[in-house]
């Protein structure tokens, strides 16, 4: 029986290469689980509520607190103490990474989506990416339902805001309030508006299939058994609630922060340097016209207001986003 012996990480950990056959285990209650594949698993209710909820985990392999809260929300469904009300998938995306503890094995696994697994050599990261592609196409197909997809990470840099989500761009859709409000009652109370398309997971879910989608980042990279959980009970509690359609925390919007992205600079040469420390926290903020970066002959520098970093890093591959700078922006009409 699916789950009998080891529960959705051991089974993904000890079977990190695709799976030839779906497997299914229906619960007591009607509940119908089905591992699409390894570490998929689809959780259908006899009579679900009006919203399909995709939360995926482990795109960075070595991401482990989300995949361990992401874990315990299955084994409490599992075990009846969580009633799934919704249609649930549940991913945990960079299998083989997370058997080797890295964040990728050859790809930055989040710039693999909207297609972009099919370019250039094919490899099992990419051949990974278009089947969590495809497995969301398929659970996302019934028409008229409310779509959430909360892709989890967790940071590799200390940050001065701990928790915040980067919310994709979204042509023609006013931001969410109610979404930042409920994101604010996951813990994540500061809000990145992007304005360009990317090749994120939660992008192509926003923009393929009109979900309310996030990368939501939960605070800094452990090994498992080393996360503090009770630093992402907000976000474990929040989500079980959306999960058996219980009511929802939804704090007051004056409670969440919320920037604009500024600018993506992306690499254009080998020779690319930061001017700030190598871990330098997210969010640090520097004055207007302060130099951040040389791109070979290319200075990159804050333009008019002050800027705050987020994800530096000089080390990806050129034509890849080096840095995201964000100003904080106010909420207004384009907002609804
Ligand atoms: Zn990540």
């Amino acid at each position: 029986m699916l789950f009998e012996h080891q529960d959705l990480l051991a089974l993904t950990l000890a079977h990190p290469q695709p799976r030839r056959q779906p497997q299914s285990r229906t619960l007591a209650d009607g509940t119908r689980l089905t591992l699409i594949d390894t570490g998929i698993l689809a959780i259908e209710p006899a009579r679900p509520g009006d919203s399909d909820i995709v939360l995926s985990c482990g795109v960075h392999g070595n991401e482990t607190a989300p995949i361990e809260l992401v874990n315990d929300l299955v084994n409490a469904i599992l075990d009846g103490s969580l009633k799934c009300r919704q249609r649930l998938l549940v991913q945990l995306g960079n299998t083989q990474a997370m058997v080797d503890g890295t964040r990728g094995i050859l790809e930055n696994m989040n710039r693999l989506f909207s297609g972009a697994h099919a370019q250039g050599e094919p490899n099992d990261e990419k051949r990974r990416a278009a089947r969590l592609e495809q497995t969301v196409r398929a659970f996302f197909q019934q028409p008229g339902r409310k779509r959430f997809h909360y892709d989890l990470h967790t940071a590799i840099r200390d940050s001065q805001r701990e928790k915040f989500a980067v919310y994709p761009y979204r042509p023609g859709r006013p931001w969410s309030i109610e979404q930042i409000r409920f994101l604010a009652g996951c813990g994540v109370k500061t809000i990145l508006l992007s304005h360009s398309p990317t090749t994120t997971y939660s992008y192509f879910s926003s923009n393929e299939f009109g979900a309310d989608a996030f990368t939501v980042e939960l605070g800094k990279v452990y090994p498992f058994g080393h996360n503090d959980m009770s630093r992402f009970e907000a976000c474990r509690a929040q989500l079980a609630r959306l999960i058996a359609a219980e009511p929802l925390d939804y704090p007051p919007l004056a409670q969440s922060v919320v920037y604009d992205v500024c600018q993506v600079v992306n690499k254009h040469h080998e020779e690319f340097q930061f001017t700030f420390a190598d871990d330098q926290a997210n969010f640090t903020e520097f004055a207007p016209g302060h130099l951040l970066a040389n791109d070979g002959e290319r200075e990159v520098r804050v333009g008019e207001v002050a800027e705050s970093i987020i994800f530096p890093n000089a080390n990806v591959a050129i034509g890849q986003r080096a840095l995201l700078t964000v100003v904080p922006t106010e909420i207004d009409d384009r907002f609804e």
